[in-house]
C-alpha cells in the first residue's frame, strides 16, 4: 500500500488528469506495475542469448556463456522494489518517457541538467533509462578490469536487460499503455503475449552482424531511445486495427485472431528492434572490453583470463558452420596439446593443434577444406591422459 501511495503522489504531481479521475489513478498504478517488466521475461532471454552472435572471437569468454546471460536476462525486473521511490531505484531504470518532455529530440542529456529543468520528481516518473544504462556500463568497464569474472557476467546481464527494454518502443512514451488513445493494455499484450510461446515468440530472429566500439555512449543511447520512440504510433494503431479485425471491444481475453492481427502490423518493427536491441548490446560490451583493457590491438587476452581450474572443452562457435567455426578450450597445466577433427567414420581429417601449449584459455580456428561433405564431425582435445570429444555440423 505504501508504494501505491508514493505512485499516486507523484503521478498527481504530473499530471493534473491523473488526479481528477480516481479511475485514472487506479489505471496509472496497474501501468506502473505492469511496465518494469520490460519486453516480455522470452524476449529478453532472446536478446541476451543470441547477442552473442554478433560478438568477435575474441569475445569467446562471453560467447560462450550465452545460457547464463539468458538465465539472467530479467534479474532486473525481479530487483524491482515498489518501495524504493528514489531517483535511484531500480523501478524508473527500465524507461525512458522520453516524449513527456517539450522537443525532446534536443533534451539534455546531462541528468543534472534535467533534474534542473524539470525538477528530480518528474524526471524520476519519466524513468533514467539512458543514465542507468550508463552507470551500469561503467560497473561492466570496473568489474572486468579488475578480473571478478562472475559479477561482470551479472553486470552484462543487466546491461542486455536495459538495451533491450530501451528497444520496446512502449518503454520509450509517456503513452505506455495506450492509455491517452483509446489502446489501454496494449503493452502487455505486444510485449508479453504476442511475443510468448503461445504466439510469436518462435518467430523472432537476428542476423549477425559487426560491433562497434562506442565512445559517446550517453548520445549513443539516446539515439537508439528516439529511434525506437518513433514506432510508438505504430504499435498503437496495430493494436486499434487488430481490434476492429478480430472484431474484440477490448475486454476479457483478446483472441489469437486479434494477436494474429498485430503481429502481423508490428512484425517488421519487431524484428528490426530486437535485431537493434542485440546489435545495441554487443557494441556496448565489446566496448566494455576495450575500455577494461581487455582486448590488446593483437587481440590477445591479458593475465584476467586466469588459469582455469579444470579442463574444458566448449561447444564450437557458431555451429552448424560454413565453413568456418570457432573452438575454445582451457588448460589448467601447459603441455604438448593436440586439437583434432574426425569425420562420423573416425578418419582424421584435420589437425588444428599438435604442439606446446602454456596453461590458460586457448582458440583456434577450423576452416573446412572444400572436399569436406556436408555432416557431423568430431573434434577431440587431448592433453597428457586428458580427452575430450564434441560433434559439430558442417553445413554447405
Ligand atoms: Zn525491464
Amino acid at each position: 500500500m505504501q508504494s501505491i501511495i508514493t505512485i499516486i503522489t507523484f503521478n498527481s504531481k504530473k499530471s493534473m488528469r491523473r488526479l481528477i479521475l480516481p479511475a485514472a489513478l487506479l489505471l496509472a498504478v496497474c501501468v506502473m506495475f505492469l511496465e518494469a517488466s520490460g519486453w516480455g521475461w522470452n524476449t529478453h532471454r532472446f536478446i541476451n542469448r543470441t547477442v552473442v552472435y554478433h560478438l568477435p572471437n575474441r569475445m569467446m569468454l562471453f560467447i560462450q556463456d550465452s545460457s547464463f546471460f539468458a538465465a539472467h536476462a530479467h534479474d532486473a525486473d525481479v530487483r524491482v522494489d515498489y518501495g524504493d521511490t528514489s531517483l535511484y531505484a531500480e523501478r524508473p531504470r527500465h524507461f525512458m518517457d522520453i516524449d513527456d518532455y517539450p522537443n525532446f529530440h534536443n533534451l539534455t542529456r546531462s541528468l543534472d541538467t534535467l533534474i534542473m529543468q524539470y525538477g528530480w520528481e518528474r524526471v524520476k516518473a519519466n524513468g533514467t533509462n539512458p543514465w542507468a544504462t550508463v552507470w551500469n556500463y561503467d560497473s561492466l568497464v570496473a568489474q572486468l578490469s579488475r578480473g571478478d569474472w562472475n559479477q561482470a557476467k551479472l553486470t552484462a546481464s543487466d546491461l542486455g536487460h536495459y538495451v533491450g527494454d530501451a528497444h520496446q518502443p512502449l518503454h520509450n512514451t509517456r503513452n505506455y499503455n495506450g492509455q491517452y488513445t483509446n489502446n489501454y493494455g496494449i503493452h502487455s499484450r505486444y510485449e508479453s503475449t504476442m511475443l510468448s510461446p503461445t504466439y510469436y515468440l518462435s518467430h523472432l530472429t537476428l542476423t549477425p552482424d559487426t560491433t562497434y566500439y562506442i565512445a559517446d555512449r550517453i548520445n549513443y543511447i539516446f539515439d537508439y531511445i528516439i529511434h525506437t520512440n518513433s514506432y510508438v504510433d505504430t504499435v498503437l494503431q496495430a493494436d486499434t486495427y487488430a481490434k476492429i479485425v478480430s472484431g474484440w471491444n477490448g475486454s476479457g481475453t483478446a483472441p489469437a485472431s486479434y494477436y494474429n492481427a498485430l503481429w502481423l502490423k508490428t512484425r517488421g518493427i519487431t524484428l528490426e528492434q530486437v535485431q537493434r536491441a542485440t546489435e545495441s548490446l554487443a557494441s556496448l560490451w565489446y566496448s566494455a572490453w576495450i575500455d577494461a583493457g581487455l582486448i590488446s590491438t593483437t587481440g590477445v587476452l591479458p593475465a584476467v583470463a586466469t588459469v582455469p581450474s579444470e579442463f574444458s572443452l566448449s561447444q564450437n562457435y557458431p555451429n552448424p558452420f560454413n565453413p568456418s567455426t570457432t573452438i575454445s578450450y582451457r588448460l589448467p597445466v601447459g603441455g604438448t596439446v593436440s586439437l583434432k577433427v574426425y569425420s562420423a567414420d573416425g578418419k582424421e581429417v584435420a589437425v588444428l593443434v599438435n604442439e606446446n601449449q602454456s596453461a590458460g584459455e586457448h582458440t583456434v580456428q577450423f576452416t573446412a577444406s572444400g572436399s569436406l561433405a556436408s555432416g557431423v564431425y568430431f573434434y577431440r582435445l587431448r592433453l597428457g591422459n586428458f580427452s575430450q570429444t564434441k560433434k559439430f555440423v558442417l553445413m554447405k
